[in-house]
């Protein structure tokens, strides 16, 4: 009995419940990732990727087994790998875009027998149900508070031998020129978080610290599912921080009963009145609206690919409130450099702050300069930021 198991955005070996039912349910079992030509991935995120597939495929090989890398339609490369190796089923991830979806959809349509099991988020969206009806939790603490006392699921066993049929060209992984801050990979992210987990202590007091830049910096490697988020929550780390998770999870399950979260209001009747733009969106783009805690974000975001939470709080706040710019335009602008960039967390977050999401205060605005007395008092997070000169100037 073979099975091909589909990885997707579930790279890691560890508490990877597909994978494991893979392994105890087939005799042999295809490791498969294809890579999309259609999705346009932009150069940090495509080297996180493609270094987490080498490690995955490293972390399998050294189990007996292998990683096999195709290129195309997923769904009909899949297809193809099952008819080639006789097949029985497909394990994979439950996953929640409409992307996601229409993959796993498109499988089942192929009459091939698919296992989609959880695993992205902590808890699989729309477990919890709301006690006053409906699908989704549309507000955040009542939600934290029924994920808190849920029974989660009990971690998945690492497989120890992974034995793949014979005769399957494993495909090549490229090497891109790596980047150490953020090396992607189940080992390195392991590796993160064992070198932040004593600073999990103070995650309460310093994590909107700006200058400080004391947060796990794990988004990425949560995105591409290196890490488990299931074993992120159980690890003992501090409340504040599995409270964080809880948020992740919260936008997934979100975006699960509203797939056009990216494009459309989340809030019936929310009021978008936004104008357009072109110079003062690329001003923002670019780091150059004249605002220093403001343009301090924009710039970190270019040069790292990455952004401190609180910035980019502070960043879309003026983008939206302030210059009155559409909250679409800044989300994807920030999808477009973000090495975490998600579609659940990224427009459910830029929904939120527009007012267009789930806040409670649709009409929240923040301060940029009380933002950035409370949060870089010093202006050290300013000082360093403004210091770089983005090499991005060209139109969004
Ligand atoms: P930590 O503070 O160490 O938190 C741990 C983990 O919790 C994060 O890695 C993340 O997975 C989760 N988390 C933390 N805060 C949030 C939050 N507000 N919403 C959802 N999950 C959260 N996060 C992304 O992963 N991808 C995005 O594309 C993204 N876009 C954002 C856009 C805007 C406008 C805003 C305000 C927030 C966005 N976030 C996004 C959420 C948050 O900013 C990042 O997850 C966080 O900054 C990542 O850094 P960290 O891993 O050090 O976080």
């Amino acid at each position: 009995r073979t099975v091909v198991m589909l990885f997707t955005r579930d790279l890691r070996v560890r508490d990877n419940p597909a994978l494991s039912l893979a392994c105890t349910t087939a005799d042999r079992v295809v490791p498969l990732f294809v890579r999309d030509p259609a999705l346009s991935v932009p150069p940090n995120r495509e080297r996180f990727l493609l270094e987490s597939l080498a490690d995955l495929r490293e972390s399998l090989r050294g189990k007996g087994g292998d990683l096999v890398i195709r290129h195309g339609d997923p769904v009909a490369e899949t297809v193809k790998m099952a008819r080639q190796v006789d097949a029985t089923g497909v394990a994979m991830m439950a996953d929640v875009s409409a992307y996601a979806r229409a993959r796993q959809r498109g499988l089942e349509s192929e009459r091939l027998m698919v296992k989609a099991l959880p695993g992205v988020t902590v808890v699989p969206a729309g477990e919890i149900k709301p006690t006053t009806g409906g699908d989704q939790y549309k507000v955040f603490t009542p939600y934290f508070r029924a994920w808190q006392s849920h029974r989660w699921r009990s971690i998945a066993p690492t497989p120890k031998r992974i034995a793949v049929p014979e005769g399957l060209s494993a495909g090549q992984i490229e090497a891109l020129p790596s980047v150490p801050e953020w090396t992607g990979g189940e080992t390195a992210a392991l590796k993160r978080l064992k070198k932040w987990r004593p600073l999990s202590d103070g995650y309460a007091e310093h994590h909107d610290d700006l200058a400080g830049d004391r947060t796990s910096r794990l988004s990425p490697y949560l995105h591409f599912g290196c890490l488990s988020p299931l074993e992120l929550a159980t690890a003992g780390l501090h409340d504040a921080f599995v409270r964080q998770l809880c948020w992740r999870d919260f936008y997934h399950q979100l975006l699960a009963t509203f797939p056009a979260m990216a494009r459309k209001a989340y809030r019936a009747g929310a009021v978008e009145q936004w104008h357009d733009d072109e110079e003062a969106l690329q001003a923002w783009q670019t780091g150059h609206t004249g605002v220093d805690i403001v343009d301090a974000g924009m710039r970190q975001l270019l040069a790292q690919g990455w952004m401190h939470n609180r910035a980019r709080l502070i960043t879309a706040s003026y983008l939206t409130k302030s210059m009155g710019l559409d909250w679409r335009a800044g989300a994807d602008w920030f999808m477009r450099h973000l090495v975490d960039a998600d579609v659940a967390n990224n427009y459910g977050n830029w929904q939120w702050v527009a007012g267009t999401g789930t806040d409670t205060k649709p009409y929240r605005k923040f301060s940029p300069a009380r933002q950035a007395q409370r949060f870089d008092a010093e202006g050290q997070y300013v000082k360093r930021w403004l210091g770089f000169d983005p090499p991005i100037r060209g139109k969004g």
